[in-house]
């Protein structure tokens, strides 16, 4: 199995990008038909999740919900000042796997995969592996 790169440039400090067409890419070029794609963020103020792609509120009220969850301001201590995106990533994770099944992602029908930036903009990259037959 060999891992790739992709390069993920967000453009707002908090941003849902929806990484599933990339992906796709790359399970298609692994050429496994049967088996699992995995999916990593090797940052710590960004993170990984899967949800509803169709109506693109759902995102905006997810960066919403987490914001009244996490305010960017409180008792906080780490220098750098960023410890809301800090707590956002790891509420929302660092990976997250889906089958594939005929060579495909195995969504559902609503699903897309999101890069969830918490402290942008930067330029990001998620590592993909897919390992199957
Ligand atoms: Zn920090």
């Amino acid at each position: 199995m060999k891992w790739t790169q992709v390069e993920v440039p967000t453009r707002a400090r908090t941003q849902f990008l929806d990484i599933t067409g990339a992906i796709s890419k790359e399970v298609a070029k692994s050429g496994v038909n049967t088996g699992i794609c995995y999916i990593y963020v090797p940052h710590t103020t960004a993170g990984l999740t899967i949800n509803e792609n169709a109506d693109p509120d759902v995102a905006r009220d997810i960066l919403a919900g987490l914001a009244r969850l996490v305010p960017a301001t409180g008792d906080y201590r780490h220098s750098e000042g960023n410890s809301d995106a800090h707590i956002k990533a790891s509420l929302v994770g660092f990976t997250v796997n889906v089958p594939v099944i005929d060579g495909r992602l195995a969504l559902g029908t609503w699903q897309g995969i999101y890069f969830c930036e918490f402290d942008g903009p930067r330029h990001r990259h998620v590592l993909v592996g897919v390992i199957g037959e």
